[in-house]
C-alpha cells in the first residue's frame, strides 16, 4: 500500500462521513496562499478531534500550536455554546493568519489564541488560574513535548485527556541514536506518558493524506 492509497482512502472517508465544508476549504486556501505550511491536521483527524471534545464532554479545550486554525476550528465546532479553546502561537504570522480564519469560521467568540512562545503563556495561564482544561491538543515544537506534557498535568483535572500529536513520524520512534530532535521529543512523550502514574494512554499508528504517523492519547486519573 503506497501514499496515494492513504490519501485516496482518507478522501473517502472525507466525501463518505462529512458533508461538503466550504468554511473550512477557504480556511486551508488562506492557509496557503498566506504561505503557512501545510503541517496542519488531516480533515479526518480534525474530526476526530471534534468528537473528542464532544464526548469528553469538554468545556475547556487547550491547544499548543495553532498555525492557521484549522484543528482549532473543529475542536471549537465540538463545544457548546459557553465552550472556550485556548490556543497557544509563537509567530504573528501565523496568529494573523488563524484570527482570520476564526472570523471565517464564526468560532471567533469561542477563542482565546496567546501569541509567544507556549511555554511563557502556559505560565501565564497558571497564574491567572486559567483552567484546569478538559481536552489538551499538544501539536507545536516537538523537542518541547516533555515541557508541554509537563505543564498540561498542572492544567488538568482528574478525566482531562491529552492528545499528542506525530509521535511515530514514519516509524522513526524507533531510532534511540537522538540525531533528530523531533524524534526525541516523541520518544521523550511516550518516556513522559508511560512514566506518569497520574496519567493512562496509548498511541495509534495513522495513514492518511498526512503521510504515515500517529498520536498518543492519556486520560488523566
Ligand atoms: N495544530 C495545527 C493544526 O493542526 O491546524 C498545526 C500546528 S503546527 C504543526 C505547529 C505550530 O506550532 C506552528 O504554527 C508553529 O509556529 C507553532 N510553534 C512552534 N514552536 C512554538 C512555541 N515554542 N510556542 C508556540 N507555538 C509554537
Amino acid at each position: 500500500m503506497s501514499g496515494k492509497t492513504w490519501t485516496a482512502v482518507d478522501d473517502y472517508i472525507v466525501s463518505s462521513l462529512f458533508e461538503p465544508d466550504p468554511v473550512l476549504d477557504a480556511v486551508l486556501a488562506a492557509n496557503r496562499q498566506q504561505g503557512l505550511p501545510a503541517i496542519d491536521v488531516s480533515a479526518a483527524q480534525g474530526k476526530l478531534l471534534s468528537l473528542l471534545v464532544r464526548i469528553r464532554g469538554a468545556k475547556e479545550v487547550l491547544e499548543i500550536g495553532t498555525l492557521g486554525g484549522y484543528s482549532t476550528i473543529w475542536m471549537a465546532r465540538g463545544l457548546p455554546d459557553d465552550g472556550k479553546v485556548v490556543t497557544l502561537e509563537l509567530e504573528p504570522h501565523h496568529a494573523r493568519v488563524a484570527r482570520s480564519n476564526f472570523e471565517r469560521a464564526g468560532v471567533s467568540d469561542k477563542v482565546d489564541l496567546r501569541l509567544g512562545p507556549a511555554l511563557q503563556s502556559l505560565a501565564a495561564l497558571e497564574s491567572e488560574n486559567a483552567g484546569p482544561f478538559d481536552l489538551i491538543f499538544i501539536d507545536a515544537d516537538k523537542p518541547n513535548n516533555p515541557n508541554y506534557l509537563s505543564w498540561a498535568m498542572r492544567l488538568a483535572r482528574s478525566g482531562t485527556v491529552i492528545v499528542c500529536d506525530n509521535v511515530i513520524r514514519d516509524g522513526a520512534v524507533l531510532n534511540e541514536d537522538g540525531a533528530d530532535a523531533n524524534v526525541v521529543g516523541a520518544r521523550a512523550a511516550f518516556s513522559f506518558i508511560g512514566g506518569e502514574k497520574r496519567l493512562d494512554g496509548t498511541a495509534i499508528q495513522t495513514v492518511g493524506v498526512k503521510g504515515y504517523d500517529g498520536f498518543a492519547i492519556a486520560i488523566v486519573d
